[in-house]
This record gives C-alpha cells, structure tokens and sequence, in this order.
C-alpha cells in the first residue's frame, strides 16, 4: 500500500510503497478515505526537538481519518466490513488505575497513532478494535475525518459549563475555530476570539464569534468594555499555546474564572500567581477527547445542527501531499483534508 512514512531522522516526508499493517484477533483494519492534517503531523515532518525525541522512524504519520472497515480479527464482533468509522488516536494501556476504571483519557502509557505506532495517511490503518468509533449513515465524509481534533475541542470547550457564560477563545487555529463554534452552540453568551491571523479571524467570525480580534491592535478591557461586561471572562479556552495569550487572559477573567488549558507551549512560561489565588482561578489542562463521551458529544452536537465545516478549507489527493502540508503551514488555512480514494 502507498503510505506517508517519516524514513529518516530529519525533516521530509515519503510517499512510499509498503507492507500492509498485519491485524490481530482484536483489531480492525480500514480502508482510510480522507485523512486530516495536524499540528503534529508538521512537527514531525520538520523534525523539531520535539520530534527528535519522541519519534522512531520508520513511522507512517497521521492519526485524523475516516474510513470503511475491511477486515476485522477473530475475537471482534461490533465491527464489520463495510462499516464507516474513525479512531480515537490515543491507544491506552487498558490495564493501569484509570484505564481499569474507565477513565482511559488519563491513562499514562497512552500511545499515540502516527507518532508512537503507524498512522492513518496510508491507504489502510489497523487499530484496536477499543478505538475504532461509528459514524452514523450520511455523516459528512469530511467531518467525520477530523473527529480526533473536533474532539479536542469538545472536550476543551465542554471542560467546564458555558451556558451563559462570556467565553474567551485564545487562539483560532482548526481546533479554536470548532470550538468556538462548539461554546456558541453550547449556549454562551459571548464567545470572543483572540487571534493575530486575519484569515483565521474572518474564519472565527464564520463559526459564530460575537467578535474577533487581533491580540496586538485591541485590549481586551476595551472589548469587555464594548460588550458591556462588567466582571471579566467567565470560561478561557487557551488554544494558542503562546505565553502572551495566556497571560493576558489571566487578567481578563472574572472571580471564580475558569479556563481550560489545549494550546502547548514551546517553552516555560511564567504566570502571575497572584492573579489565580485572588481571583480564585481554575485553571485545567486538557490532552486529548474523554473516551468516548466526547466522541458521543461530538456524534449528538452534529447531529443537532453544530455545523464546523466552515473550518475544512483545504482538500487535496494525497499524492499533493506537499501542497497539503504547504497550506496547513501557512496559517492561512482552517483543516487541511487529504483524500485517499482517488
Ligand atoms: P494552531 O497552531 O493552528 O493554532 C494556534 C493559533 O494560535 C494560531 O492560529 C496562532 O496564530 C494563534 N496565536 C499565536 N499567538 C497568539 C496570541 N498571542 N494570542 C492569540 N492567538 C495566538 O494549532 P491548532 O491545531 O488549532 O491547535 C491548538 C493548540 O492546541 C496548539 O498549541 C496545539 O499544539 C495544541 N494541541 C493540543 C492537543 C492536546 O491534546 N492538548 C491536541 C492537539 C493540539
Ligand atoms: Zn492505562
């Protein structure tokens, strides 16, 4: 089969010609359809720090997808070839505290599908048949390929209760914009979007932003001001990683504030304490979708008219891989989408 594959320790990626992944008795193999572009999948095809040290090549990247089941092992009875489905991406231990008690998201020896084990942008995907989740008959091919990062932005976004609330979305990156389409459809009040890419605040504004600014021409105080807020924000979705986005967050939320913590940060970043302890903070960081009431989330909001496409604003074969990644680089880009039927 055709497959993406980091070969190398180095930046580059292949497109190349190998094995098809050998199933056991309680996997499932999938014909992958559509594929998503991450952050992570630029990480590792630069190769930066990061990568060097988490990444072993030869490694088939890619962990977003869809795609229809065509083989399953012999102890798997709930899946079927034929069947449209997607994977969660974080293959858990199964065996360790959390796992045993159902709390698999916090499980410590998550291994991670394209990064720790051969991923999705290949022609096929194995998994266990633990991570592979159902779409329902005509669910929209292309949403369904970016379950894996609409459920960081579920679970960011539904952290804590926003209906009512002023939320703050601090970075519109692909999972900033769903979830502030997600806060909006929750029921917040004002969901404002903090984001210094102009293409990605017009994009913001598409998925339901009460309003869209760039962090370095507009104060925060003054926008609280436009709007008439009189406490500060309720709920922080910090989606940018970035150590000014969050510091001027802190400052801008009210008593009792709660913020949910996606974005990773590239290096340390110092915070005014002070602020959390006074103004009683909650802060909480947030890794990956709870399995799988996010995924039962995500499946129910769609359902009930949540509409992210808006975000998908690059499709491309997957032998243009190059041009994929080129634009989900660029910044001026929402989710880049690779087809892998053609
Ligand atoms: P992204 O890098 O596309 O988006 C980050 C956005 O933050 C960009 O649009 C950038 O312009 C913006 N930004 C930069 N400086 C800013 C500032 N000062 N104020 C406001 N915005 C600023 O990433 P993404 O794919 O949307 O992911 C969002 C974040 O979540 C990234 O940091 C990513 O690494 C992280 N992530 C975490 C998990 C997890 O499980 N915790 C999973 C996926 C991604
Ligand atoms: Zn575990």
């Amino acid at each position: 089969m055709l497959a993406l594959v980091k070969t190398a320790a180095g930046p580059g990626l292949e497109l190349r010609n190998v094995a098809r992944p050998q199933i056991g008795i309680n996997d499932v193999l999938v014909r992958v359809r559509r594929t998503g572009i991450c952050g992570t999948d630029l990480h590792i095809d630069s190769w930066d720090p990061w990568a060097a040290k988490t990444v072993t090549p030869p490694l088939v990247v890619g962990h977003e997808f869809v795609g229809e089941i065509v083989e399953v092992g012999s102890n798997v009875t709930d899946f079927h070839p034929g069947e449209l489905v997607s994977g969660e991406g974080h293959v858990t231990c199964g065996r360790c505290r959390h796992c045993l008690a159902g709390r698999r998201h916090l499980c410590a020896h998550t291994i991670g599908l394209g990064v720790g084990r051969d991923g999705a942008f290949a022609e096929y995907v194995s998994l266990p048949m633990s991570n592979v989740w159902h779409h329902w008959p005509g669910v929209d091919e292309e949403v369904a390929a970016i379950f894996d990062p609409l459920g960081n932005a579920v679970h960011t976004a539904l952290a804590f209760p926003v209906l009512g609330e002023d939320v703050l979305v601090s970075g519109a990156g692909p999972i900033g914009l769903m979830a502030t389409a997600v806060a909006r459809h929750a029921g917040a009040r004002y969901v404002v979007v903090s984001e210094p890419n102009d293409y990605r605040r017009r994009l913001a504004e598409q998925m339901g932003a009460t309003l869209a600014i760039d962090p370095a021409a507009r104060d925060l105080g003054d926008v609280q001001g436009e709007l008439g807020m009189v406490e500060g924000f309720d709920v922080v979705l910090e989606m940018s990683g970035n150590p000014s986005a969050l510091r001027t967050a802190i400052a801008n939320m009210a008593h009792g504030g709660r913020m949910a913590i996606l974005g990773i940060p590239t290096e340390e970043i110092a915070l005014d304490l002070n602020a959390v302890v006074f103004k009683m903070l909650t802060l909480r960081g947030i890794y990956g979708r709870e399995m799988y009431e996010t995924w039962y989330q995500m499946t129910v909001m769609l359902q009930s008219g949540l509409d992210i496409r808006p975000v998908i604003t690059h499709r491309f074969p997957f032998r243009d891989h190059e041009k994929a990644f080129e634009a989900a680089r660029s910044g001026d880009s929402g989710k880049v989408i690779m087809d892998w039927t053609a």
